[in-house]
């Protein structure tokens, strides 16, 4: 029996991530009228890869770009792997630093690079206040950096992160930890605390993110000091210090005097 939805139906089904599927026979086979409505989500079909364990870094990076794991690929302009350090094409940067944020805003989405709107420019400030620049080369005294997200792709109108969206990208996160071996990582705001966190701290989900803060937590066997979302800061500017001393932490981590 043919299933008769329509368009809006199907985006909804998409949306839950449930995928229609009906075994009709020959004749009711024919195409699909075309979709009317261009607001409606293509459900995606890929799958991500399982196995990201051996892929290198240019291979990660064209695996992101391609990814259709979940349904914010349906309404992305542009994934945002990253970036930071400059490096050869295809090569891993060399970097000490790892920032991590929650997922590309618009900006973000449009130009395919991750924090470039207001809260960027506060980010780029606050490394600055530390010596650092997202595009300055690692030299002898450390200080290359990579910035990226816990989700490669826009969520609609900056809406938080899905449980399900996270747990699709977050491997691709794993993979670019393993493959840039920074020695410090700066998790900003909930999502990319509780992500980075949750197999080391019981309870990540349901414990307030100053209460994370001001010890040195570990990934993958990389230190992780935890501090606010610069986007939270552009509401809180009185907080602004304690991101300082968060920041603080970290380069006393690196000289190894945390
Ligand atoms: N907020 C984030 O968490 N990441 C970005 O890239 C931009 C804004």
């Amino acid at each position: 029996m043919a299933l008769n939805l329509d368009t809006r139906q199907r985006g909804m089904l998409a949306e839950m991530q449930v995928r229609v599927w009906s075994p009709l026979s020959a004749p009711e086979q024919a195409p699909m009228p075309p979709v009317a409505d261009a607001a409606v989500p293509v459900p995606p079909m890929a799958q991500r890869p399982d196995g990201l364990d051996p892929m290198d870094w240019a291979t990660l990076h064209s695996t992101v770009s391609s990814c259709q794991a979940c349904s914010l690929c349906s309404t992305r302009h542009h994934t945002v792997f990253g970036a930071g350090a400059p490096a050869a094409v295809g090569q891993v940067p060399q970097v000490d630093w790892l920032i991590v944020g929650e997922a590309p805003g618009e900006n973000e989405d449009l130009q395919g690079q991750p924090f470039v709107g207001q809260a960027g420019q506060l980010l780029d400030n606050m490394l600055h206040a530390c010596g650092l620049s997202r595009t300055a080369q690692a030299g002898p005294e450390g200080g290359g950096i990579y910035i990226t997200n816990v989700l490669k792709c826009r969520p609609p109108g900056n809406r938080n992160p899905k449980p399900e969206e996270v747990a699709q990208c977050e491997p691709y996160l794993q993979r670019q930890v393993a493959l840039l071996k920074p020695k410090i990582i700066v998790a900003m705001g909930r999502f990319a605390v509780q992500s980075l966190l949750q197999h080391s701290v019981p309870g990540v989900d349901n414990t307030p993110l100053g209460k994370l803060r001001g010890q040195v937590h570990s990934y993958q066997g990389v230190p992780v000091v935890v501090t606010y979302h610069p986007a939270y800061l552009l509401r809180n500017l009185p907080e602004k210090a304690k991101v300082w001393a968060d920041l603080c932490l970290a380069m006393a981590q690196l000289r190894g005097r945390a």
